[in-house]
């Protein structure tokens, strides 16, 4: 028979995700719905339409005893809550009745229906908001409680409770002490759904400004489907356990704000308005005081796995279990997913100045540049560093192929982990490997020279390190790195500092691929009347050279002028030059090998018999490939 669970704030976020688990697993959902035409329930059945409802109130002892009667569940959760800090101090008898006396009203509802026989589990969605004023850094299941708010106190209240009813009652009553946790599905008043919907309405021209209150306040944003597995795992452990559960990373409400308005493309500074009203109130003392950067490894987040809450792994029975939990970077999620659901939103507002709804080709979001994407997802993704062709980009290179507008941000991970629009390559990098460069973290120069040898396609790595070399990057370090393997030493014994432009460096490679001589760079020519000429690329020993001409330099009807009376000068001087035109790398590189083994010929080469079948093998292998 399938498991049967009770969701009291089915209504709310993190209801409906842990019944989309739940249901997924196989379970059969009921949730606790309050009042008579209660619209959130008739927008819960569109989303949870296997979610049975059973009505019952917080407030009302009876109703969550009959609910339970009626539901015999195996497992409760009681989500249910006044959940709104701001809203606490408003309506704080209210808060204590419902978020506090709420779970006493549920926990005697178990003990009733328990004392007929039923075994329940039960779960208490305790919050970090209880510590409030910490005690220490970083907190743990062990630390003291300073709540600072109504909501706070009244969730100390329902924690104590849950404790007390396991250590008196022996129920399986456990409680999750959650950091914030956001998803589209959040409440528009929370500051990260309020921050991307005032996004989306400033993009759509809906809205000219974003209030906001303390910028500076940190917390830690993980994402609400992730945190609900973690509830759910709780109440599969052998024993009943407290746990703190969170990422392990705090942002500041300004990196948020930044993100969202550096992925709408605009930029917040010109937005963002200050409101002091919107600032929690200080009763009696400081607001909150946050726990600083990395600085609490919440028992799930930092050790990468649910851990025992009387301090050792060995102390929980179903810690194998338990390990399959790990949070994704939430704050990335949320917004990423708040963004669409939220552009959507307000794309079918009415407009401000009231020139009707706003145009639905607006509702998407402009690309961000490659850079701002490379500073948003490193800041966002716990660990991550821009790498490879982002890196180099990063470090002022030309180094991509197409344009930035799609090019997907290449990120080095010390974890697997999915994230839309990054190429992700899991990777433990050295710290020495590692720096910040415009607010990115991203590879060093060096490692990021290496990396492209090694991974992209030669022409390109070739033309990549040649610009780091450019820029002192050392030669001879890059080599002494590639230890062990042949063709990657290659790839940098390839590479020279010469090369004026990166098609430069490819036409280099694709000769060398080619099977022709090594051509030198930067060739100086003393040309008759004191003048000097330098060649890009060429072979002094054969009087030939090779000019690549690029769109850059070589395309005004002056350049061209310029061109043309400069190679007459190089003719006179006794050179051949060779003028390759940009259409033709990459997809011609054979007809270029071609020819230019036919000029080295005709200019003294004499290939051996060896060196005429290798290029004939390249030549066939190449047209094959359109190189
Ligand atoms: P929401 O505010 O989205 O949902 C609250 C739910 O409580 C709603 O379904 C609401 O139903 C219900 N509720 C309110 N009053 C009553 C009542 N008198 N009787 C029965 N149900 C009632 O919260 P979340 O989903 O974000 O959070 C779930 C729980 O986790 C809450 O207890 C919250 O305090 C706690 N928590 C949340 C964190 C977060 O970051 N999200 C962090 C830490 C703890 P209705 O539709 O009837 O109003």
């Amino acid at each position: 028979m399938a498991r049967r669970a009770l969701i009291t704030g089915i209504t709310g976020q993190d209801g409906s995700y842990l019944a989309e688990h739940l249901l997924a697993s196989g379970y059969e959902v009921w949730g606790l719905a309050r009042g008579q035409a209660n619209p959130r329930v008739s927008r819960m059945r569109k989303l949870l339409a296997d979610v049975q409802v059973v009505r019952g109130d917080l407030l009302d002892q009876g109703s969550l005893i009959s609910a339970v009667e009626k539901v015999q569940p195996d497992e409760v959760y009681n989500l249910g809550a006044i959940s709104f800090v701001p809203m606490s101090w408003e309506q704080a008898e209210l808060t204590a009745e419902v978020t506090g006396m709420g779970v006493l009203r549920m926990l005697e509802a178990i003990r009733v229906c328990s004392s007929r026989g039923a075994s329940i589990r039960f779960y208490q969605a305790s919050s970090s908001e209880m510590f409030g004023q910490v005690s220490e850094t970083p907190q743990n299941e062990r630390t003291s409680f300073h709540p600072r708010s109504p909501y706070g106190v009244a969730k100390a209240y329902g924690h104590f409770l849950t404790q007390n009813y396991r250590e008196s009652y022996g129920m399986f009553a456990v409680s999750g002490i959650l950091f914030n946790h956001e998803s589209p599905r959040r409440g528009a008043e929370f500051v990260t759904r309020k921050v991307s919907l005032g996004v989306a309405r400033i993009k759509l021209g809906l809205a000219s400004e974003l209030k906001l209150g303390n910028l500076e306040a940190r917390r830690d944003w993980g994402f609400a489907g992730d945190y609900v597995r973690a509830m759910h795992l709780m109440l599969q452990a052998d024993t009943p356990e407290d746990y703190v559960i969170g990422t392990g990373r705090t942002h500041s409400v300004r990196e948020l704000v930044e993100a969202a308005f550096v992925a709408a493309g605009l930029d917040w500074e010109q937005y963002v308005v200050g409101d002091q009203s919107l600032h929690r109130p200080r009763r009696g003392g400081p607001a909150v005081r946050r726990p600083q950067e990395g600085a609490y490894p919440a028992r799930l987040g930092a050790h990468g796995g649910l851990r025992g809450a009387r301090g050792d792994d060995g102390g929980v029975g179903p810690a194998a279990a338990h390990r399959r939990w790990r949070p994704r970077p939430g704050l990335l999620l949320a917004l990423r997913s708040s963004r669409s659901v939220d552009s959507a939103r307000a794309s079918t507002e009415p407009r401000s100045d009231g020139r009707g709804r706003a145009p639905p080709g607006q509702a998407g979001l402009v690309h961000a540049s490659l850079l701002d994407r490379a500073r948003l997802f490193t800041a966002a993704v716990p660990g991550a560093i821009a790498c490879l062709r982002t890196a180099a980009h990063v470090w002022g290179l030309n180094a991509l192929s197409e344009s930035e507008d799609g090019w997907p941000v290449e990120l080095a991970v010390p974890h697997p982990v999915e994230v839309p629009g990054c190429a992700v390559h899991v990777t433990a990098l050295p710290s020495a490997d590692v720096t910040r460069h415009r607010s990115v973290r991203v590879t060093t120069p060096e490692r990021t020279a290496f990396d492209c040898a090694r991974r992209l396609p030669r022409p390109e790595g070739v033309a990549i390190v040649d610009q780091f070399l450019r820029r002192g990057v050392d030669h001879d370090r890059l080599l002494r790195r590639a230890t062990g393997s042949r063709g990657l030493r290659e790839t940098l014994a390839m590479a020279d500092r010469g090369a004026a432009s990166p098609r430069e460096s490819w036409l280099r490679v694709i000769l060398v691929e080619g099977g022709l001589p090594r051509p030198a760079t930067q060739i100086r020519v003393d040309l008759p009347g004191g003048r000097l000429a330098y060649l890009d690329l060429g072979w002094p020993a054969f009087l030939l050279a090779v000019e690549y001409d690029g769109h850059e330099h070589h395309t005004s009807a002056a350049d061209r002028r310029r061109d043309l009376g400069r190679r007459a000068a190089l003719r006179a001087a006794g050179w051949r030059v060779i003028p390759v035109r940009r259409d033709v790398i990459p997809g011609r590189g054979a007809d270029v090998v071609e020819q230019v083994a036919n000029a080295l010929i005709e200019c003294g080469w004499q290939p051996t018999s060896g060196q005429v079948t290798r290029i004939l093998g390249r030549l066939r292998a190449a047209r094959r490939r359109r190189w």
